[in-house]
């Protein structure tokens, strides 16, 4: 049987990183995924132009059972230390709203870019292999773990999982890590979609219908969250846009969020600022027209401001600063950019990423309970996991 120091499961950003990093520290690493093309989340990340990573990336930008577990990895691997790889490689990087560093060349040229790192240093990469079974040697002297694919058993002294999280199976995600955890007799956390859309409950529909396509500067509290500042778009189905999506990682189901749909502007003077204006045109001057239509149509206020009840105006006027909304539910892991939950950390060293219970088994990235919000936190914690599983292997040999 074919002994490897490291067989990492799953070609994305994680296990290509791991890969590289293993692989230069003089390493024999074998990564396996069932995909034809290594990488695919990061080649159609941020809309194609990969939000590689976030210049103020910080422990609190991550939600899982246990905010502290990222703190070690994170200070380990900064923002600065992935873009001084990815720049020596040629690659160029633009920072934008709220610290997100873009690829300049896009995605396709960053999953290029890890899977030049991961060959280059030696590691080999095997795509288009099904894992049929994971387990430990019965041999342990010819390595711990033992990965059944079709062309048969591979032996390895490490394994690193890096299969990542449910959302989009059409891009090859898997439960695979989920089971392997399970099989070591690891806990794992229930998952749910993250970073998602909302689909509104029947009484809202119509009204997210008639406003599909508008997009608005909001701010988004959820009950035991932050509040979320971003743009919403309305769509057929409920609400989209980044500040939904990052609210999404907070909210729960069957939980009332509250929408600012005017954030940072003073609306009690708009009955003595236009008085004689019809109020929905004199509301359009502070929110799309469409919206301040059907806000005012909802809320059966029609004529000018000065001729409507001051009182009744004021509290209509208050109340689109915590617009209520109750999502019937988050969209499917189909449209999620990540999982929630996974592996649970609790059963993971946060310096090493390797499994307390099982030596040599690590688990990085996605797979892990530990989730970004959205702002390229979640590639940076695919990067940074990688980073500091492939010094604890690397430093084991040496
Ligand atoms: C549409 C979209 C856009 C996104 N945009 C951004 C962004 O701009 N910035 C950001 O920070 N994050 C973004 N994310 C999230 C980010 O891509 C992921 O968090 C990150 O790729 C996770 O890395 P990973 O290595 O853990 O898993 P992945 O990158 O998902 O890699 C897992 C690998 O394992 C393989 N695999 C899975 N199951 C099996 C199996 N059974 N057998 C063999 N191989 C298997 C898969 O084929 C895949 O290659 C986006 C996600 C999506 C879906």
């Amino acid at each position: 049987m074919n002994r490897h120091d490291a067989i990492i499961l799953g070609a994305g950003a994680s296990g290509l990183l791991c890969a590289a990093l293993c692989a230069a520290g003089g390493l024999s690493a074998l990564v396996l995924d069932h995909s034809r093309d290594p990488a695919r989340k990061v080649r159609v990340s941020g809309g194609g132009r990969c939000n590689l990573t976030n210049a103020r990336v910080a422990p609190t930008d991550y939600v899982g059972q246990n905010p502290h577990f990222v703190k070690s990895a994170l200070a380990r691997f900064t923002p600065a230390d992935l873009l001084d790889r990815v720049h020596a490689a040629g690659l160029e990087t633009a920072e934008e709203d709220h610290g997100k560093v873009f690829c300049r060349q896009g995605g396709q040229a960053m999953a290029e870019f890890l899977v030049a790192q991961a060959r280059t240093a030696g590691a080999r990469i095997l795509d288009q292999t099904r894992i049929l079974d994971v387990g430990r040697n019965a041999d342990p002297a010819s390595g711990r773990f033992t990965v059944t694919t079709p062309s048969g058993p591979l032996a390895s002294a490490c394994l690193v999982v890096a299969t990542g999280g449910l959302s989009w199976p059409r891009l090859g995600a898997s439960d695979l890590g989920y089971r392997i955890a399970a099989s070591f007799g690891m806990p794992v956390v229930p998952t749910r979609p993250g970073l998602t859309p909302l689909l509104a409950a029947p009484d809202m529909a119509p009204f997210c219908r008639a406003l599909a396509g508008t997009a608005l500067p909001v701010g988004i509290r959820v009950p035991d969250g932050p509040t979320v500042h971003g743009d919403l778009l309305f769509t057929h189905q409920g609400l989209s846009g980044p500040a939904v999506l990052d609210a999404s990682l907070f909210w729960r189901p069957g939980q009332t969020m509250h929408i600012d749909l005017c954030p940072g502007r003073n609306l009690e003077t708009l009955p003595d600022d236009a008085p004689r204006q019809d109020v929905k045109n004199a509301l359009a001057r502070h929110l799309p027209a469409r919206l301040a239509a059907e806000l005012c149509r909802r809320a059966g206020l029609a004529g000018m401001a000065a001729a409507l009840p001051r009182k009744r105006l004021l509290a209509f006027l208050d109340g689109l600063h915590a617009f209520p909304f109750t999502p019937a539910a988050a969209e499917g892991y189909a449209k999620a950019e990540v999982t929630i939950g996974g592996v649970d950390t609790s059963g993971i060293s946060s310096k090493t990423m390797e499994s307390l219970a099982v030596p040599g088994l690590f688990f990085i990235g996605e797979t892990l309970d530990v989730t970004g919000r959205l702002g390229g936190f979640n590639l940076h914690w695919a990067f940074a996991s990688a980073h500091a599983a492939a010094m604890a292997l690397t430093t084991c040999r040496t």
